[in-house]
């Protein structure tokens, strides 16, 4: 056990607790393989017992005018601030990231509350002049969904919570939210903000549990009104139908499988090096975790063997080892199936034909470490060029015009980050308009920014987070036609 680790409990009615129905399960540190804390899991009677208490914060919290949402969410943010030290340490404790890039997850999550709660000043609707006699007004207005159960992956576990407590919130819903089993402490640190800061305690459920139990009876309670998963396109499509089957409303944020094409101008000296810098650290970034992650290379033929070459001498060079030191630039995968997962993708390269390149194999020492891995020229019949491997993998690909290269990006059917460089204006735009995905990014790989809408096309999603667009998801329209009485 470590004491920088809180002991874990959900937030059920109202109240932290730790007697629960459903067991219990370890949390384990990747970096060490060594349990962190025991998590109580939710039976029936504690999701039930939550559904019924998310409905009594929504009528509750709703009430509450726009403004005073705002300036409670805003107070939220500022909590989460000042206990970043803390929270970070028990993101990387328990998830593995560089304790660098907690701290950068936490001050973002604050900031991402912060646009969230300003939004709420600015749910406008719209008076519709009437068209015949005796009617007085025609108000279109928004009002909030209800009840919202939320789920959310383990590769970002205070950013995607705060994403959904922020904006659900500050439209007026209440939250039942069930983080990953593997990462609940940095997301109770997180609740503890919301209330502290004055969101009633019936307003945000913390559950975890059996995740297909959880997620299909909550789903199927009357008091939820809508889903909002971030996780793989399998789980999303298998939520999707269930709240489908209830006709509730609902946010998908799925995998993708990110395309880079580079251009020809990119391709020389300083150019070059340009590139390689932004691209290796975005693409081993949490480990390569991360579901905008960089994967697919696609770079001139006459520059591959020298771009595969420094892409993978910088990749070997990475310093790997426990989020907590601070000369760790890539901390170990998330949990032992990772590993596992990693180990498939390579034997399945291999097989089929591509270069390795460097790495491909799990580091021998205590936790889940696996090497950064660089392939080139794999054939598409290779699972890493169909399925995300959402690990520290990238593939390098040659391409002849940029018109084949754009035809091979949008070869998947995913289409969440898409990545281009090049110094010509006229190449950006047909990039950028080419290209199939939720978000491009020229010259750069920050697509997520809390003032821009965040989410996928194809089968990466559906609906957006975070920017003035993650707000409405949270909300429905509502028409209000006021006639004259007689
Ligand atoms: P996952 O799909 O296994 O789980 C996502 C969440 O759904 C978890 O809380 C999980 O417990 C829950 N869940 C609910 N019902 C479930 C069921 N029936 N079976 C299994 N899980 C169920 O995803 P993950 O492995 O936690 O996360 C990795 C995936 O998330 C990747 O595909 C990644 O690209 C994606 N992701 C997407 C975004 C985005 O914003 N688009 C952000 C982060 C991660």
């Amino acid at each position: 056990m470590t004491s920088s680790y809180p002991s874990l409990a959900l937030h059920v009615a109202g109240q932290w607790t730790d007697h629960t129905s459903g067991g219990s399960r370890p949390v384990v540190n990747p970096a060490t393989a060594m349990e962190l804390g025991l998590l109580p899991l939710a039976g029936l009677a504690e999701l039930a017992a939550a559904a019924e208490s998310a409905q009594r914060g929504y009528l509750a919290w709703r009430r509450v005018r726009p403004h005073e949402r705002y300036v409670i969410l805003r107070r939220a943010a500022d909590l989460l601030r000042q206990r970043v030290d803390a929270v970070a340490t028990v993101l990387t404790l328990e998830q593995g990231k560089p304790l660098s890039e907690a701290r950068r997850e936490v001050t973002l999550s604050a900031d991402i509350i912060d646009f969230q709660a300003e939004e709420a000043k600015r749910l406008y609707g719209r008076a519709v002049a009437p068209r015949v006699e005796g009617i007085l007004s025609h108000t279109v207005t928004r009002v909030p969904v209800g009840p919202v159960a939320a789920f959310t992956a383990w590769n970002f576990p205070v950013n995607l919570p705060s994403r959904k407590l922020g904006s659900a919130l500050a439209a007026g819903c209440s939250v039942v939210i069930k983080p990953a089993e593997e990462t609940p402490g940095s997301c109770m640190l997180l609740v503890q903000c919301f209330l502290d800061a004055g969101v009633p305690a019936d307003a945000i459920n913390l559950v975890c549990g059996d995740p297909a139990q959880v997620s299909s009876f909550l789903i199927g309670r009357p008091e939820i009104a809508k889903v909002s998963v971030t996780g793989s396109v399998a789980v999303g499509k298998l939520l999707g139908v269930q709240a489908a089957a209830h006709v509730k409303r609902f946010t998908g944020e799925l995998g993708g499988h990110a395309p880079v094409i580079v251009c020809e101008d990119m391709c020389e000296g300083g150019a070059m090096d340009f590139v390689l810098r932004q691209a290796v650290a975005a693409k081993y970034r949490n480990a390569g975790q991360v579901c905008a992650s960089p994967i697919r290379f696609y770079v001139p033929r006459a520059h591959l063997g020298t771009f595969s070459e420094r892409f993978s001498a910088a990749a070997k060079a990475l310093r790997l080892g426990p989020g907590m030191d601070a000369a760790t630039q890539m901390g170990p995968l998330s949990h032992a199936r990772r590993i596992e997962d990693m180990e498939r993708f390579v034997d399945d390269a291999i097989g089929l034909g591509a270069r390795l390149l460097t790495g491909g194999h799990r580091v021998e020492r205590p936790g889940f470490f696996f090497e950064p891995t660089v392939f080139a020229d794999a054939p598409a019949s290779t699972r890493l060029m169909q399925q995300e491997p959402f690990g520290p993998m990238a593939v390098i690909q040659p391409y002849d015009t940029l018109e084949g290269a754009i035809g091979q990006a949008n070869a998947l059917p995913y289409a969440l980050g898409a990545y281009a460089f090049t110094r010509d204006l006229h190449a950006a735009h047909q990039l950028g308009e080419g290209i199939e995905a939720g978000m491009v990014g020229i010259n750069h790989f920050g697509v997520s920014q809390p003032e821009l809408p965040f989410g996928g096309h194809k089968e990466s999603g559906l609906g957006q987070e975070m920017g003035a667009e993650g707000l409405l998801h949270y909300t429905e329209i509502k028409t209000i036609t006021v006639g004259t009485p007689f």
